[in-house]
């Protein structure tokens, strides 16, 4: 008799608390899938309207706006104008660690104007275009940034940051961000980039060095009085002659380019001022400063040969970009899981008109569908990314998706074309569901994220302390101007 109460009022306490209690809804790990695969037309709209906005760097005031707005609506607290860069922000979500970084970048290219249609086309003449898929690049951040804070909304603990990172083509905002400390407490940061491919490598890239040689020298009329002048021209031909020669006598990996950004455009002025952008690139920093140093001390003998004078300024300067083996193996993982990017009959057709147009076989239009295979051991590129800046500070993981067709590569007007269409939206779904993934993995399994810090000190040596490329100096914010 005694049992039966027992149990009667023990069913009835359980009713009580079930009723004053509502059930804990289960955690579930597809709620940021799920919310990818219904939210195509948002990131399909986000991906457009900055592929139509193609605003240059440090200017990205209307994309960089559009993103903020989302991650508002969706939750996110947003820092503005961070590191004294106007369209630069942090967007945060959730709380504690560990925290996760997405870095996203908005800005375009000048020149590369182009519809997205499969012939040339600039929507406006000469004005700027995204031939760098950044607009699929920022919103593929953001699908990754908003999917994590669904999974994170259920009660988990940890924190996804969004950095909107401007100017990356050259203006190296990441660089004046890691100086200000924006980036500082991350466990881990993602980064990614649109390519012909589906893959994560480890290579490294160069560390870049951008500098302006800036000539003054003696206007005079090129006919009548040419001896009076000393033409700012002539020091540029000569630093120019002089790297040239250069090249032979620095390490094979050493980048030297250069393009002459001022000079008065009339064969018969002598010149009084010239201006010249140098890319000096190595994969070490310290043979990097070392190779720029031959370059200034060039640049100074030009002024003294051609009677000039010669001042130069920093403009940017990067760190290599170094992958984190533990998370890119992590992140290849999951693009295996999730697989390549899955092209219609229509946006194949677009691809091959794309190919037809620029002289390529139409069926070569790249690897869109299948995943290659991780790139391992780190072989050191030409290429440099302000990330890599970001890379010194934090862990970073690294991944392409494909999202360009064969037959422009990067910075072209193909590019421009295929990111204004659903072929780049269906890449930024991609990124958003790989890293989705990665950011739960590192989430549920801490030692994890332990072992990728273990190789980041490791690789970035026992004694090193982040010294910023580009001293004390101001972001460059007009330099597009
Ligand atoms: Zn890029």
């Amino acid at each position: 008799m005694m049992k039966i109460t027992n149990i009667v009022l023990c069913a009835l306490a359980l009713f009580v608390v079930s009723t004053i209690l509502p059930a804990r809804p289960k955690s579930r790990d597809d709620v940021g899938l799920k919310w990818l695969e219904t939210n195509f037309e948002l990131l399909d709209s986000v991906s457009k309207a900055i592929h139509a906005f193609a605003e240059p760097g440090y200017q990205e005031y209307k994309s960089s706006t559009l993103l903020i707005s989302i991650l508002e609506e969706n939750g996110f607290s947003v820092e503005k104008g961070v590191a004294g860069i106007p369209t630069a922000f942090v967007a945060t979500y959730g709380e504690g660690k560990p925290i996760i970084g997405i870095l996203a970048e908005y800005d375009a290219l000048p020149g590369l104007s182009q519809a997205a249609v499969p012939y040339r086309q600039p929507v406006v003449e000469e004005g700027y275009g995204h031939g760098c898929g950044h607009n699929l690049l920022g919103t593929g951040s953001l699908a990754a940034a908003l999917a994590i804070s669904k999974w994170l909304a259920q009660g988990h603990l940890g924190t996804v940051k969004l950095f909107g990172c401007p100017a990356e083509e050259g203006g190296g905002a990441k660089n004046y961000m890691v100086r200000d400390g924006v980036f500082d407490g991350l466990d881990a940061a993602f980064i990614w980039h649109p390519a012909t491919r589906n893959q994560t490598n480890l290579n490294s890239g160069s560390a870049t060095m951008t500098i302006d040689f800036t000539f003054h020298g003696k206007g005079a009329h090129a006919g009548a009085q040419p001896w009076n002048g000393r033409s700012a021209f002539d020091a540029v031909e000569a630093l120019d002659y002089m790297t040239n020669l250069m090249r032979e006598h620095v390490r094979p990996e050493t980048r030297l380019h250069y393009a002459v950004t001022r000079t008065n455009p009339a064969p018969n002025v002598v010149p009084d001022l010239s201006v010249v952008r140098y890319y000096i690139r190595h994969p070490e920093v310290e043979y990097m400063k070392a190779v720029t140093e031959r370059v200034i001390k060039a640049a100074e003998g030009a002024a003294l040969g051609t009677g000039t004078t010669m001042s130069y300024e920093l403009i940017n300067s990067n760190y290599p970009v170094l992958a984190n083996s533990v998370l890119c193996d992590i992140v290849c993982k999951k693009q295996n899981e999730v697989g390549g990017v899955i092209l219609s009959e229509a946006e194949k057709e677009f691809c091959r008109e794309i190919l037809k147009n620029t002289g390529r076989d139409p069926e070569d239009f790249g690897n869109f569908a299948e995943v290659a295979p991780e790139v391992r051991p780190n072989r050191p590129l030409g290429s440099s990314s302000d990330a890599g800046s970001v890379s010194f500070v934090a862990p970073t993981a690294k991944l392409y998706v494909a999202c360009c067709t064969l037959g422009g590569g990067g910075h072209s007007w193909q590019q421009v074309a295929v990111g204004g269409t659903t072929i780049g939206t269906k890449a930024v779904v991609n990124v958003g569901k790989i890293y989705y993934l990665t950011a739960l993995e590192l989430f549920k399994k801490p030692e994890l994220l332990k072992a990728a810090r273990e190789e980041f000190l490791k690789a970035r040596g026992k004694d090193f302390v982040y010294e910023s490329l580009v001293g004390d100096r101001k972001p460059p914010l007009d330099y597009r101007n």
